[in-house]
């Protein structure tokens, strides 16, 4: 199968996107353009599965009793008054099937195999052990239904059940279940090779000095530390200075050797802009004005079989571009399903008096908390999309569609948790 990208994927007609057009788009046009690999289960964990996992055998293999106790043939229970003597003993990791002598109860623990002829155990709790004469007898409790205590075998798990399609994010609980059919390796798709590139005359990198008028390279950090539970292999090309040469040689540099190239700042068509006139140069390029705040305009585009997004410098802007647009997209490309983050309804513990129409706004948002109940949503107080700090005030975005005009307090407004995209919930609340 060819893996490729279509011929000009982000081409579109619109003056404006709208937010759900900017995401039909991609999620229409995307897909794998990376090969696969198999890998030990021991390295599977946030990879994008390349092939279905189907359970050869069932799961547990054989029935096995639930609990500690003593395992007996629901049958005989009344003819034996509820007094088995005690016959064979069974203990988890026994291999070959027992059988039970009618009328008697076997000694069995936690995960043994069920003897043949038995169906049912009683908890050790619940039974006394009369040691008399002759061998010991066990009293069972009357009430236990047939099947009481038992794991049939294939009840988790039946010998050719579909465990995971070509797409699936391999969790923690995925990869039990994987092994737990006995299956030792797993075929995912290659990691994403992404390049990332910081423009702007003014950026320094962290470790250099700052003179009047510069910022530190903030957005490369950023970006790093966003694709690191991504399948991707990153690679960090440093800061570029507003030099048209040099913005379009390293960006064929980069798009020769990777699936696609990620830059922030410089986006839009300022004078000291050369990212997008180097990327129509070397390839083809699209602007997207995007009708959301913040984050207008992305610029998206291919150059050769690399594709190549390119985010806003503003930090904020960086952060929750990245989390709509092109996190979904690297899924895509990596071989992943189009992820759909979950939003919670929430009252609004803010307003907003007026509000443009026709544009999407998602405002850094913080979790108002009773008894750790999360009853409502605030937001940040100050706008600006170079505040870091009010990116670290939050605990996700609110999103306001694009007819809102204003907000009460109150008003039901939607919630997207970061931990939707794979962060770690602020710490110290
Ligand atoms: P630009 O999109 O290039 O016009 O940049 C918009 C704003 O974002 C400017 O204030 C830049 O200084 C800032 N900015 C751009 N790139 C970065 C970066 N890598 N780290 C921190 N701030 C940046
Ligand atoms: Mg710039």
């Amino acid at each position: 199968m060819p893996r490729r990208l279509i011929d000009d994927c982000f081409l579109h007609d619109k003056d404006r996107l709208r937010h759900a057009e900017a995401l039909g788009i991609l999620r229409d046009r995307l897909g794998p353009v990376v090969g696969t690999e198999t890998v030990p289960l021991s390295a599977a964990l946030d990879r994008l599965l390349a092939a279905p996992v189907t359970a050869k055998q069932p799961v547990p293999l054989a029935d096995n009793a639930a609990v500690d106790g003593y395992a007996f043939s629901h049958d005989a229970f009344e003819a034996s008054g509820g007094v088995f003597p005690i016959g064979a003993r069974i203990a988890a990791g026994m291999q070959g099937r027992e059988r039970l002598a009618p009328g008697t109860a076997a000694r069995i623990f936690t995960g043994a195999p069920m003897p043949e002829g038995a169906d049912t155990v009683a908890m050790q709790e619940d039974c006394t052990v009369e040691d008399g004469a002759g061998p010991p007898r066990v009293v069972v409790p009357p009430g236990l239904k047939a099947g009481a205590n038992r794991r049939l075998a294939g009840e988790d798990v039946a010998a050719g059940d579909r465990l995971l399609s070509p797409g699936a994010r391999l969790r923690p609980h995925d990869i039990a279940a994987i092994a737990s059919v006995g299956q030792a390796t797993v075929e995912v798709f290659r990691p994403l090779r992404v390049a990332l590139i910081s423009t702007g005359d003014e950026l320094v990198r962290v470790g250099g000095r700052l003179e009047h008028g510069q910022v530190f390279d903030s957005n490369s950090p950023l970006l790093s530390a966003l694709l690191a539970n991504l399948p991707v292999r990153a690679t960090d090309m440093g800061v570029l200075a507003d030099d048209a040469a040099l913005v379009s040689d390293t960006l064929a540099k980069a798009a020769a050797g990777c699936d696609l190239v990620l830059t922030s700042g410089g986006a839009s068509r300022g004078d000291e802009d050369h990212l997008v006139s180097a990327i129509d140069r070397l390839g083809t390029h699209h602007l997207w004005q995007l009708a959301i705040k913040p984050g207008r305009p992305m610029s998206f585009g291919q150059i050769g079989d690399c594709a190549v997004m390119s985010l806003p410098g503003n930090p904020v802007a960086v952060f929750v571009c990245f989390l709509l647009y092109v996190r979904p997209a690297i899924l895509a490309l990596a071989g992943g399903h189009w992820p759909e983050p979950a939003a919670y309804s929430l009252p609004a513990a803010f307003e907003i008096a007026r509000k443009k129409p026709d544009r999407r706004e998602f405002l850094r948002a913080t979790l108002v908390r009773e008894e750790g109940l999360a009853v409502a949503a605030d937001k940040f107080a100050r706008d600006g999309s170079g505040l870091i700090s009010g990116l670290r005030a939050a605990d996700g975005l609110v999103e306001l569609p694009e007819e809102a005009v204003r907000v009460a307090k109150g008003d039901p407004v939607r919630f997207l948790p970061f931990s939707e995209f794979g962060i770690a919930p602020r710490a110290g609340v």
